[in-house]
């Protein structure tokens, strides 16, 4: 059995950008990869000439180191897009974001939302928990018509259950000034961390795997590892391969390598046991026409549409359909206590795609794709911090780093798994 220095599992962004820093430095690496191909959520899928990734997949960049290592990955073929995004609410569909667009909606309505807003701009106790950060930014008016029946679709757990600190970079709250600019119509700036995103020129955001994949040498694929005896320090993977690491790096879920721990302490496991996820059932449909002007996503906050999300393929680069079709993702959360109904949920789609006029009828839908992502959000509860810290503290002790979005166990972006994995390899390994 050889002696590796540094062994990683799990060849998505994170295993395979860490790979490709740690090749700058010289660093020898091994992946290892349970799937036949690597690029875990950012594999794309092509089927009858439509290109599909795991629902949306978009680019957003905090970094303009990483935006030019991303363009240099895709060979210059990074294409930037002005965000057109809405919301679909009292049956029609509103600019994104709702909280400074709620001028469309009925006077009733509208005048609500502002009155909470303008009120909730009065000093108030700190906010705890999510639900209580919901009231305390936006008011009565915009909790009760969007950001509760919203958020309580997406994360399936009441949201005072929910911390309130992740929301901060993903909610924008606009100011007064914001809205009223909005209110008297004038031509307004965008707001939010997504008002652009970028997108590769060609293919799916799979080229972006191939990308830091492509001269990788060191990748063993269908190599999933079912034992990690962490006193011996040896992976075993599903075919009996035995390696011993000096340091392991682990990308695949954090609840999944605690199944694969052997004799983990009893603490240790318990807190692995308080994780909670959310999981995303992602319909990708190829249609006949591009309907939706342009649109590149919708949310939905109504309780009786399943989805809460859905975005169109061929507004993000018109290589991804055939010419003249159109395609697009629907996106539907559950969790283990509210499931999702497999045998049904196809019907329920397209009935309230065609509700919602986002296609015509069943007969322009041409293709399927569906992916069941178990691991789609990781839960901000009241057990996630100290759980989380406890069991990646004693990962560490043990000369293991977790690492990505399920290995850190966090709401990490691209750009972040990147910026993460270029943190590690410069740091500590
Ligand atoms: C619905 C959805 C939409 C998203 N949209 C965006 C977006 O628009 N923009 C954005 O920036 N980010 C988005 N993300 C986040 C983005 O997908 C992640 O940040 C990124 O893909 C995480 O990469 P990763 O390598 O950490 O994890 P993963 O992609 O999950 O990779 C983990 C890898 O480990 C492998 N593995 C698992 N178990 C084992 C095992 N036992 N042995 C060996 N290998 C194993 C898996 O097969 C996989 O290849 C989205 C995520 C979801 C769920």
């Amino acid at each position: 059995m050889k002696k590796r220095t540094v062994l990683i599992i799990g060849a998505g962004l994170s295993g395979l950008s860490l790979a490709y820093f740690l090749r700058e430095k010289k660093v020898k690496a091994e992946i290892f990869e349970k799937e036949i191909k690597p690029g875990g959520l950012c594999r794309s899928i092509e089927k009858q000439g439509f290109v599909f990734d795991y629902s949306g997949h978009l680019l957003h960049f905090r970094n303009r180191n990483t935006l030019s290592l991303v363009n240099k990955v895709l060979n210059g073929s990074l294409t930037k897009h002005k965000r057109k995004a809405c919301v679909y609410t009292f049956n029609k569909f509103i600019p994104y974001p709702f909280q400074a667009n709620f001028n469309y909606l009925p006077k009733r309505v509208a005048e609500q939302c502002l009155r909470g807003f303008i009120e909730a701009r009065k000093p108030t106790p700190k906010s705890g928990n999510f639900l209580q950060w919901i009231y305390s930014k936006f008011g009565k008016g915009i909790a009760d018509h969007f950001m509760i029946p919203y958020n309580t679709k997406l994360w399936k757990i009441p949201l005072d259950e929910l911390d309130h600190k992740w929301a901060e970079r993903f909610i924008v709250v606009p100011t007064i000034e914001q809205i009223k600019e909005r209110l008297t119509k004038k031509k307004s700036k965008s707001l939010g961390y997504n008002d652009s995103f970028w997108y590769p020129g060609r293919g799916g955001i799979e080229e972006l795997i191939n990308g830091f994949f492509s001269g990788l040498d060191n990748i063993h694929l269908c190599a999933q590892a079912v034992a990690v005896d962490l006193k011996k320090k040896i992976v075993v993977f599903g075919d009996g391969r035995k390696e011993k690491f000096d340091k392991l790096v682990s990308t695949i879920p954090l609840p999944e390598l605690g199944k694969i721990i052997t004799a983990l302490p009893k603490g240790i496991q318990d807190s692995f046991e308080e994780l909670r996820w959310i999981s995303i059932y992602n319909v990708n449909l190829g249609v006949k026409a591009r309907g939706q002007s342009g649109r590149h996503w919708i949310y939905f906050s109504q309780k009786d549409i399943p989805f809460f999300r859905i975005g169109f393929f061929h507004n993000f680069s018109s290589h991804l359909v055939p010419r003249g079709r159109g395609s697009l993702y629907v996106d539907i959360s559950y969790s283990k206590d509210r499931p999702v109904c497999r045998r049904e949920i196809g019907g329920r789609i397209r009935k309230y795609l065609i509700a919602t006029g986002i296609i015509k009828d069943e007969n322009e839908i041409y293709c399927e794709n569906i992916n069941d992502i178990k691991y789609g959000y990781p839960v901000y509860d009241k057990n996630y911090t100290l759980a989380r810290r406890k069991i990646l503290s004693f990962l560490s002790r043990n000369s293991v780093i977790s690492c990505g979005r399920y290995g850190s166990w966090r709401y990490l972006s691209m750009e972040d798994v990147i910026l993460e994995a270029e943190k590690i390899a410069k740091n500590k390994l």
